[in-house]
């Protein structure tokens, strides 16, 4: 087989933050060392499965990886190498400002790390407070010092519409990103999921009830969305005049730096997804691992297969995810791959979009406007076909 992109999922966290989504687990977990030895077996059973294929980009995510000790990196490393051909160009590692020392960064470059990608979320000490975040204001710099004094790319992650952000404590948390000069910047809306999920059974403890209870009350001290919208075009003026190009929705970069990784998601492209609530996209199928923990391991004691995504359809998610990027949806690309009556679909699909200045078609690319990258979802919505939108929405989100 050609070569893929690779997804590790690490779910460990040293506390819980209360608007997270992701698949994740204490640190402290009595399974933790069971989930590495199982993630170790599905490592090598999908390199076996898929002939230990070529690996191009690696994403280590949670989760926190960054917090697995230097003996755990080191085992999960060789994992890797037994599985597969790792050909990096590009290797990701996630991690937390505060759980982020020269041992462990050391261990991850050993396997081949390239970047990290730094969970700042925002450099003022309330808006980490107002986030529920454990970690403070100044770990930020201390991690990117240390992360540049290894040769390692830089990602930052922000949030903003947390409760009680002014449009100037937004811009001063991005003047104060940019300049710890990143490679890389995520800007990321505060969006609270009301519905409980798979990876709160990790959790022992208050449960999915304190948890709804923390984001009911901070949705309600949220901007509205005409506010919202009003942060992100701060975000885009202001990381635009210091050079970093919007290349997706929610990515800046500075050129030659976009995340290659990511970016075959948004392509579309073929990437297995090993661990905990991973997903995967290999020969045209979604597929997904569950989030709770000791169902995954069930699953893996078991041999189980992933599990089908019976939502997924191709010719439209490639459609939605390519608008994410500003390269935009090229038509005649997109007939080569799912011939010419899908091109008439979208095309079709699109020109309402086209007609409320969301899209723009320019020759047979198709491109969000700027209102339409405030409003992409009014997008996808008329690209999907009539399965459950909101479901499906929420898989690609995921990816
Ligand atoms: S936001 Fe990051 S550190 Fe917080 S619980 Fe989620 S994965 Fe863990």
């Amino acid at each position: 087989m050609s070569a893929i992109s690779l997804y590790v999922h690490v779910p460990f966290c040293a506390a819980r933050c209360p608007y997270c989504d992701f698949a994740t687990a204490p640190a402290t977990s009595r399974l933790r060392s069971r989930y590495l030895d199982a993630l170790a077996t599905e490592i090598g059973r999908e390199g076996a499965a898929l002939d230990r294929p070529s690996v191009r980009t690696l994403y280590v995510g949670g989760g926190t990886p960054s917090l697995i000790e230097p003996d755990e990196i080191a085992s999960l490393a060789g994992a890797l190498r037994d599985a597969f051909d790792l050909a990096l160009e590009e290797a990701t590692v996630e991690a937390n400002p505060a759980t982020l020392d020269r041992a462990r960064l050391l261990a991850w470059r050993a396997l081949g790390i390239t970047r990290v990608s730094l969970g700042a979320q925002s450099l003022n000490t309330a808006g980490l407070r107002a986030l529920g975040r454990t970690h403070q204001a100044e770990d930020t710099a201390a991690a990117v010092d240390a992360i540049r004094s290894l040769g390692l790319a830089v990602s930052l992650d922000l949030i903003f519409g947390w409760p009680g952000q002014t449009a100037e404590a937004w811009r001063a948390d991005l003047g104060g990103a940019i300049a710890l000069q990143p490679d890389h910047l995520s800007c990321y809306p505060l969006e609270l999921n009301l519905e409980p999920e798979e990876a709160v059974a990790n959790w022992p403890g208050a449960g999915w009830e304190s948890v709804r209870r923390w984001r009911a009350d901070a949705g309600a001290a949220q901007v509205d969305d005409e506010g919202m919208a009003r942060l992100y075009r701060i975000a885009e003026r202001t990381l635009q005049a210091a050079g970093y190009r919007h290349y997706e929705i929610a990515n800046w970069a500075r050129r030659g730096s976009e995340c290659r990784h990511n970016l075959v998601y948004w392509r579309n492209g073929e990437w297995l997804g090993v661990g905990a609530g991973a997903h995967s996209h290999l020969a045209g199928a979604r597929s997904r691992r569950p989030g709770a923990l000791t169902a995954y391991l069930e699953m893996i004691d078991a041999d189980a297969p992933r599990i089908a995504d019976p939502l997924a359809d191709d010719e439209a998610d490639t459609a939605m995810l390519a608008l994410r990027l500003d390269e935009g949806l090229d038509l005649v690309e997109y007939a080569g791959r799912f011939g010419d009556p899908a091109v008439a679909r979208r095309r079709a699909a699109l020109a309402e979009s086209v007609a409320l200045g969301l899209v723009r078609l320019d020759h047979d690319v198709a491109r969000l406007t700027p209102r339409g990258r405030l409003l992409a979802s009014e997008v996808f919505v008329r690209l999907l076909p009539d399965d459950d939108v909101a479901t499906r929405s929420s898989v690609l989100a995921a990816t």
